[in-house]
């Protein structure tokens, strides 16, 4: 037999696996694949050109540029009233008939506070037929602050292009458009339409809604009704490239947020919602305006919402109730797969059972071989020390930082150093603790790891069930081909491990641009779990640990100091930063409050407030910065008993009337002593859910506030003390000069600049 080693093109290359050129270029690959992470969420540029009855983006955007004229429109106010006739001028231009409907409505916003409004319905019908209706909804109002362009003017600017389109074909199915009214005030609109339902004249079948959380981005399908098989089938079929798999609407379904479409859900019906959520830092601001919404972002809204329109116009609606539960994901948004959920899930668990297989048996040649623990235990290790290695290092950073988000501006900078810390610790756990562990052995045991987890977390959540299988079956196909062609093992790992990139880079972009970076250790954890597996790349590390070590920690130590030296805050990444002028009736004081953390404010204002000086509005987080303001006698809210009887239960019915001339709002604030347990407002009563030890909250918002009539039922006989709060916008002349005070890398945001009075009263 000839020994002369058999020159194969792989280990003759300087750059063979285990080499240092290897091992850099493998880690550097890494890096550089992070550092890019949110290029497969790069939108396609806006057409010049569009096929007749493809959607039409700068029309769309012309058409909302006369609907919204720049002023924020809240619910109950002269700037919504114009802004509605703006889009009933609109809505005719095209050659329908809108329809509006008024309601007084009120939510119960979970634990502690109910918000009621005077809301206005906007809707038209389309198509034929008298059988219930598909309908397309989006919100008209915006928060006080801003003007609405991306929240939800995208959303108003999609539905009138697509109904412009729809007019020139013959729709089989009855469709309406509906545009509901106090979204921002509690989803009083849409509740209003569940709550009275037959005056509108016609039933829904599904429903498609438009929703923004910021200004940029691809339009992404983050929430559906159940079962899902039937929408989720259908609005895949849109022709626009697909964002969205159902770990994400999973994870909102946990989350406490909550848009229309939840309480068309809540209400029976069966839908998607699409919404766009990049450019947090401008969401509900003064600067959601038309300049910055992202034209690729309304054509990629647009075309999937005109392709889904027709796409569910088509389909058969009768199936949905019996469709059943899928699972689904885009791969890096060209591809959408689907599987029916139980079915996934025996799949992940065959991955698993490759991965476990593997770990005794790593290759063909080497026979059922003994368990290397060292191998197994480094993804475990690795989790932990990632998750405790980032919350040690934010940590470490908010001691010398004086801002609480110091990493608004540049993101990508704490991003980098989470990930270089996550990889660093990996090569010191492949030196340190698994110096001698074959390839082979780390490679079964990252997967092992990884699929174990996806097994749990798509047991407890079946959502998360695709995230896992994807880069599973490509692993399983990688690790058969390494075990029937072992020379080619490195280019198998290589493919897994670019699977796991693809999948869970952009992720963990979504991750941040949506929730943010205040857990850290959450972004450790999720790192360390893609980078386990690729530690098969580089292992074992006998060799080049040294330079291998070197290189990290200076890419870490880079990063690190790029986070500690970088501004928190600038005019693209602004700081959401409010006045509060608040008139304490009771002790006639008045004081000015900068609504951010004291930390955070820029020099030239925090230089001029104290902390801890002045106690904070009720209701606003303690130790807020301020200063004193005159104080002068204002208009104030009051309320005045109309009635007062003993309830049934042995407590009191009090009914009172609101004033508070040219407010915005009035607020009152029960005691929990009080025992609230039901308000009535306008004929329709409402259980009060006081929350625990917390005082119970009614707002009234817009024009309404001011003569309001509630009646609330308490459980105490004995009369307590509540605050009437009045919030009127604006603050007053002495605060102007601070006000002014803040640079462009600051935004108003919400109910913006208002100011409140408090006043006692016993009821
Ligand atoms: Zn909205």
């Amino acid at each position: 037999m000839d020994n002369t080693p058999v020159r194969e093109d792989v280990t003759a290359s300087p750059i063979r696996p285990g080499s240092l050129g290897w091992i850099i270029g493998i880690l550097a690959i890494i890096l550089v694949l992070f550092f890019l992470r949110a290029t497969p969420l790069a939108l396609d540029p806006p057409r010049t050109e569009n096929a007749p009855g493809q959607f039409d983006t700068a029309r769309a955007i012309e058409r909302l540029g006369k609907v919204l004229d720049g002023t924020p429109h809240p619910v109950d106010s002269t700037a919504l009233d114009e802004t509605r006739t703006r889009l009933l001028r609109e809505i005719t231009a095209l050659g329908y008939t809108p329809e509006i409907r008024v309601h007084n409505a009120c939510q119960s916003m979970g634990e502690g506070a109910i918000r009621c409004a005077f809301v206005q319905n906007v809707f038209f019908r389309a198509g034929a037929g008298d059988g219930p209706a598909l309908v397309l909804a989006a919100h008209y109002d915006s928060v006080d602050a801003s003007p609405g362009f991306g929240d939800d003017g995208i959303g108003m600017a999609v539905w009138l292009e697509v109904a412009h389109l729809l007019k020139q074909e013959t729709l089989q199915k009855p469709v309406v458009f509906l545009f509901t009214d106090g979204e921002e005030t509690g989803l009083l609109g849409a509740q209003a339409f569940v709550d009275n339902r037959e005056s509108y004249g016609f039933e829904v079948s599904r429903i498609i809604n438009l929703e923004a959380r910021g200004v940029r981005g691809p339009a992404m399908m983050f929430e559906t009704g159940r079962p899902n098989a039937g929408v989720v089938s259908d609005w895949a079929k849109s022709g626009a490239r697909p964002f969205s798999n159902s770990m994400m609407t999973a994870v909102y379904e946990l989350l406490p947020n909550s848009t229309d479409l939840t309480v068309f859900l809540r209400a029976g019906m069966n839908g998607v919602n699409i919404a766009i959520s990049d450019g947090l830092d401008f969401y509900h601001t003064t600067r959601d305006d038309l300049a910055m919404l992202d034209r690729a972002s309304v054509q990629h809204m647009g075309d999937q919402a005109l392709g889904a329109t027709r796409a569910f116009i088509a389909a058969d609606w009768n199936d949905d109730a019996t469709s059943g539960e899928i699972v689904y994901s885009d791969i890096a948004s060209r591809v959408f797969v689907t599987l029916p959920q139980v079915f996934a899930l025996v799949l992940l668990g065959l991955c698993f059972a490759v991965s476990a297989m593997l770990l005794v048996r790593p290759t063909r040649e080497s026979g059922w071989s003994r368990l290397d623990w060292r191998a197994l235990a480094l993804p475990p290790a690795l989790v932990i020390g990632a998750g405790v290695a980032a919350f040690a290092l934010q940590q470490v950073f908010g001691f010398i930082r004086p801002e609480p988000a110091y990493w608004t501006a540049y993101p990508q900078a704490l991003n980098m150093t989470i990930f270089a810390a996550t990889l660093l610790a990996g090569v010191a756990l492949l030196v340190w603790l698994a110096p001698k562990s074959r390839p082979e052995a780390l490679h079964a045991s990252g997967w092992f790891w990884f699929l174990i987890l996806g097994m749990g977390l798509s047991i407890a959540v079946p959502g998360f069930t695709m995230i896992y299988l994807i880069p599973g079956i490509v692993f399983v196909i990688a690790s058969a081909a390494a075990w029937l062609f072992p020379r080619y093992q490195p280019v198998a790992y290589c493919l897994a491990s670019a699977f796991l990139a693809l999948i869970f880079f952009p992720m963990i972009h979504l991750l941040d641009v949506t929730m943010g970076l205040g857990m850290a250790a959450m972004f450790g954890i999720v790192e360390a779990m893609v980078i386990a597996p690729m530690l098969a790349l580089i292992g074992p590390m006998a060799a080049h640990r040294k330079p291998a070590l070197l290189a990290l920690g200076g890419v870490l130590g880079g990063a690190a100091l790029v986070t500690l030296i970088m501004p928190a805050y600038s005019v693209d990444r602004p700081l959401a930063l409010n006045f509060t002028a608040h008139y304490d009736m009771d002790e006639s004081a008045a004081a000015l409050f900068a609504g951010a953390r004291p930390g955070a404010l820029p020099a030239v204002i925090r230089d001029q407030l104290s902390v801890g000086e002045f106690k904070s509005p009720p209701g606003a987080s303690p130790n807020l910065a301020a200063r004193e303001l005159t104080f002068i006698q204002r208009p104030i809210a009051t309320a005045t008993v109309l009635g007062e009887e003993a309830s049934a239960g042995g407590g009191r019915v009090v009914s009172l009337r609101l004033s508070a001339a040219g407010s915005r709002a009035i607020r009152l604030r029960i005691p929990p002593e009080a025992k609230p347990l039901r308000v009535r407002y306008h004929g329709r009563l409402y259980e009060a859910r006081p929350a625990e030890n917390g005082s119970y909250v009614i707002d009234i918002t817009g024009r309404a506030a001011d003569g309001a009539v509630v009646e609330v039922t308490l459980g105490a006989e004995k009369s307590t003390d509540w605050l009437v709060q009045g919030i009127w916008p604006g603050l007053p002349n002495d605060a102007d000069d601070l006000a002014d005070l803040r640079p462009d890398t600051t935004v108003r945001i919400q109910m913006g600049d208002v100011t409140i009075t408090t006043k006692k009263q016993k009821f």
